[in-house]
């Protein structure tokens, strides 16, 4: 019989999940996907095939504050009837936060979600939503092997110094560091240049994971060096709606000299800055290469200048650079948001193949580059999918 391997990635207003099968040694396949979304607005199930054709779709207009409880039975009674041959094995979720100890996946078990309760205070907004499914999933399968895959994990491989900030001690002490986050997308793209370029792969490489959320991380041998995600997935490169870096001295004047409350500067910082706070315009990047609008154009200015900055921060953080790889939403798809990045980064020597990122190339540096520059896709589901028939196969060998 084969295996069921569900993985659930949940957040305040929605529910993603993905269901793969696995027959054993090859990659798990993928066999469906969606989302429970529109939670407490207007719920709405929404259910795919692979190749993106819809499966399922459902809505609640007369119970828009259906539980999140019930909108996830609706969905795991609907992934079941879709397992055909196979037996649900396992399930995986992605957990933001992992706090200073946990670098690997982990089995769910009783100690470990009172552990990760704990770990809440840190991620308010989102470890709380990451643990229902879990409970949820326990309920009514309480057999059922679940695991825990930690956004943070594969930064517990930097150095003291990449994970410190120069607070006193006190409060340090109490876990207040840099643990850098979208740890399970570098993951994927670490395992992946070691099929697509081995070399590359065992070299000083810099991943810019340009999402709605973004952030960049050193690479060395495999292993995460630096990141620029710190103590909350708010710092660093500006996102779609986030601020990024910001001098911590500009809390303190919205706090004393504005008098905004914490949930108002929390509001601003996560939800009103970045690309939509700079440009007026949106939070979509696709929206703002097309725009004629003045701020629209400096939003992107800014969003290229900041990555071209950080850039030189990660490559000091590895003592040079030998490779750049694009991933994520923009990485992906926007050529021109590459060849800004890749013209600044000209010093560092880094040559673009022009041609060959148009044409969306997995290489898009040229042959004489010192720099290699790849743009490679990456999938945190299929991460977790892996991690979790891991652990499954662990569990079936002890
Ligand atoms: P998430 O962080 O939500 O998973 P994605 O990795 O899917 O986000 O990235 C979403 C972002 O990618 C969108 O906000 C959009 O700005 C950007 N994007 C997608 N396609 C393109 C494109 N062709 N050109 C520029 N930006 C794009």
């Amino acid at each position: 019989m084969r295996d069921g391997i569900l993985v659930i990635n949940a957040g305040s207003s929605s529910i993603k999940f993905s269901l793969y099968i696995s027959d054993g040694d090859d990659k798990p396949l993928l066999s469906c996907k969606g989302q429970v979304e529109g939670i407490n607005v207007a719920p709405h199930f929404i259910a795919k095939a692979p190749h993106g054709g819809v499966l399922n779709e459902q809505r609640w207009p007369d119970q828009p504050n259906l539980s999140h409880s019930a909108l996830f039975k609706y969905m795991i009674q609907w992934i079941e009837a879709q397992l055909g041959d196979a037996e649900l094995k396992a399930a995986g979720h992605r957990v933001v936060h992992g706090g200073s100890l946990y670098s690997q996946p982990l089995l769910i078990n009783d100690d470990l979600m009172a552990e990760l309760e704990t770990l809440v205070p840190l991620a308010p907004l989102h470890q709380p939503h990451n643990l229902a499914p879990i409970k949820a999933l326990k309920e009514v399968h309480p057999e059922l092997l679940q695991v825990a895959c930690f956004d943070t994990a594969f930064h517990r491989s930097n150095p003291w110094t990449a994970q410190s900030f120069a607070l006193p001690r006190k409060i340090t002490g109490e876990g207040v560091k840099r643990y850098g986050f979208h740890g399970l997308s570098y993951e994927y793209i670490a395992r992946q240049l070691r099929q697509i370029a081995p070399a590359v792969a065992r070299g000083r490489v810099v991943v810019c994971h340009l999402g709605s959320g973004a952030s960049m991380c050193a690479i060395h041998e495999g292993k995460s060096i630096a990141s620029t995600m710190g103590f909350t997935a708010l710092d660093g490169l500006p996102m779609g709606t986030r601020t990024g870096t910001l001098d911590a001295g500009v809390v303190l004047y919205l706090l004393q000299q504005k008098g905004m409350t914490a949930k108002e500067i929390e509001d601003m910082l996560y939800k009103q800055s970045g690309l939509i706070g700079v440009s007026g315009v949106s939070n979509d990047m696709r929206v703002l290469l097309e725009s004629s609008e003045p701020h629209a154009t400096e939003a992107v200015e800014l969003f290229v200048y900041r990555i071209s900055r950080e850039l030189g921060s990660l490559a000091a953080a590895m003592g040079g650079i030998d490779a750049l790889v694009f991933t994520a939403g923009i990485g992906e798809h926007s050529p021109q948001v590459r060849e800004r990045v890749c013209k600044h980064a000209e010093w560092l020597g880094v040559e673009m193949d022009d041609e060959a990122n148009q044409r969306g190339a997995q290489m898009i540096s040229t042959m004489e580059s010192p720099v290699s520059v790849w743009v490679v896709p990456t999938d945190e589901e299929m991460m977790i999918a892996k991690h979790t028939r891991e652990v499954l196969q662990s569990v079936k060998v002890a």
